[in-house]
This record gives structure tokens, sequence and C-alpha cells, in this order.
């Protein structure tokens, strides 16, 4: 059996970029060093920052959680879990489930947010009605509630659990479609602006897919190993992943010099006059009058839901702040 580079007990893994073996202890120090390095470098968080961690129930938001848990003495961190239970059949009930235990593990306070409670319609159903393919439907209104449990809880930032692997593969699919402005979303972070919407961080941003998984395994978090059943195979995202890991796997650590260069270019941009402006609405980010979600809403029910969703969210974000304080008062 390989030994480890560092300590020689048995190895539990090679990492090809850095042609050395590690061990459990080694590898799990590897992983939480570069997101060390990556809240450094990126400047994703500073110490005391309120962060609302979206948490899927797959393995790279169980790394996420336990990395940020496990730094979150370090950093003065208090954490937020938030679910968003989507409705899609067997895959949603499994994913509540494992978000639930990890967070439970972790002793995280955990927001469970029902789509089919707070619009009416699972994902399936609405990407039905409005005749859209579901992975957009999903993708809008995911962004759209994380968004509003932030700004209501008053979080810094957003900590989503993007690895190395989707991060190459979204950023050369906004290339080959030169959808440019998408870009600039894909970097380490996106900034908060004030009342309207928080700022999305990517600790994971250095930390490659096969990476996390091993680090959330040998840590024991709970996670799923079913894939969405809505993953399109035949999708461009797909066919990049697959080409993108061929080239990975003659050039060892391209992904991430990639993104790093990436990361440099988005930081260096002039920053462009964004025409930022609040949903008439329901108050929260907007890049025309009306917010897509609450035109969405709007063409399904006759009226835009947002307001209405959003005071809902804000319930339950005081119910947990509250189940909070009588907690740690007991
Ligand atoms: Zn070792
Ligand atoms: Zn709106």
């Amino acid at each position: 059996m390989a030994k480890c580079s560092i300590c020689g007990r048995d190895a539990v893994a090679y990492i090809r970029y850095q042609r050395r073996y590690l061990c459990r202890e080694h590898y799990i120090e590897f992983v939480e060093n570069k997101v060390r390095r990556s809240i450094k470098r990126y400047k994703l968080l500073s110490k005391g920052s309120k962060v609302l961690v979206s948490v899927s129930g797959g393995k790279d938001s169980a790394a996420l959680l336990m990395a940020l848990s496990r730094l979150s003495k370090e950093y003065q961190l208090k954490l937020y879990a938030l679910h968003i239970n989507l409705g899609i059949g067997e895959y949603s009930e499994k994913s509540l489930r494992a978000s639930t235990e990890a967070a439970k593990m972790l002793r995280i306070p955990l927001i469970i947010l029902n789509v089919k409670d707070l619009i009416g319609y699972t994902i399936p159903e609405l990407a039905r009605r409005l005749r859209r393919p579901v992975c957009s439907v999903c993708g809008l209104v995911k962004r759209y509630l994380i968004n509003a449990v932030a700004v209501e809880l008053g979080a810094d930032a957003v900590a989503l659990g993007h690895n190395a692997d989707d991060l190459a593969v979204y950023s050369m699919k906004s290339f080959i479609t030169q959808d440019l402005e998408y870009l600039d979303k894909l970097g380490p972070k996106t900034e908060n602006i004030q009342g309207i919407a928080v700022g999305r961080i990517r600790p994971l941003y250095e930390v490659y897919e096969k990476e996390s998984f091993l680090y959330a395994f040998l840590l024991g978090v709970p996670f799923i190993h079913d894939e969405c059943p809505h993953v399109n195979h035949e999708s461009l995202e797909q066919i990049l992943k697959v080409k993108l890991n061929e080239v990975e796997e003659k050039k060892p650590g391209m992904k991430i010099m990639m993104l790093r260069n990436m990361a440099k270019r988005i930081r260096d941009l002039p920053r462009r006059e964004y025409r930022v402006q609040s949903c008439r609405y329901c108050g929260l980010l907007s890049s025309t009058e009306v917010c897509s979600f609450c035109r969405m809403t709007a063409r399904i029910h006759g009226e835009p839901l947002g307001p209405i969703v959003r005071s809902r969210v804000r319930e339950l974000v005081k119910e947990s702040e509250s189940r909070q304080l009588s907690s740690a008062a007991g």
C-alpha cells in the first residue's frame, strides 16, 4: 500500500497534480487548506461573518458545510444552513433527509423552504405549466429563494457548493456561447448590494469534485449519491464536462489554473455600471422593473408572488432565530 508523502502512514489518496500521496489526516488538512487559501486569496469572508450555506443534500454541499463548520472557530463564523425542497419525488425526499442529518450532526441551524408550499407547485409542475426546461425554472426559483432568506437573515454572504469542475464547465460554456456577462458571476464571489442582494461566495472554488467527495466521505457527513433525475446527459454542460476531464487527465491542474486566471481577469475588469434596481413588487434585486420571480409567478397566478413569499420567508427566519435563542438559553 502506498504511504503518505508527509508522515508515512497508509495513504488514502494520490494528488496527481502535486505528485504526492496523503493519509486520512493529511488529506483532510489538504482540502481545508485549499478552502482557507481561497478565503484569503479571494477575500471571501472576514472574521465574524454571518454566512448562509445553501445545502442541496449532495456531496459538495456536505463538504462545504463540514469545512465551514470546522473553520468556524478560526473565523468566528455564524453559520446557518438553507435547504430548498424542490418537490422532485424521491430525489427531493432523500435530499431533505441528508441535509437535515448533516445540519444536525454539525449543530448548524437549518432553514427549510418548500417550493410547493410557497408557490403552489413543485418545480416539475411549474416547468410544465410555463413550458420551460426544468433546470432553468429550478435555477431561477433557487436563486430567488436563497437571496430572500439571506436578506431576511441579514447575512454577510451566501456560501455555494460549486466545485472547480462545475465552475470550469460553466465558464467554458459561457465562453462557447459568448455569454461573457455571465462569466462575471462565476468567480469566487459576487458583491453585496445593500438591502436587495447578498453576495455569493464559493469556498470550494479550487476543490475538485473528487476531492469534495472524499473529504465529505472521510469525515462521515451524510449526503446522497443520487443525481437529479432531470439532468440531461446530452446537454452542452455534460459534453464539456467529459471533454475537460480528458484535458485534465493529460494536463493535471489545468482546471485550477484556468479558474485562478479567470478570477484575476474578473477582478481586474473595469467595474461595469450595472443597472441595479429593486423589483417594484418584492423589493429584491432585479435587472428590470419587475424581477424574474415576480414575472414568472404572475404568469401562473395572475399576480406576482414575491411579496407573499418574502413575508413567509421572514416568518421562517424568525422562527429559526428564536429556536436558536431558546436552545442557547436552555
Ligand atoms: Zn500523513
Ligand atoms: Zn420581485
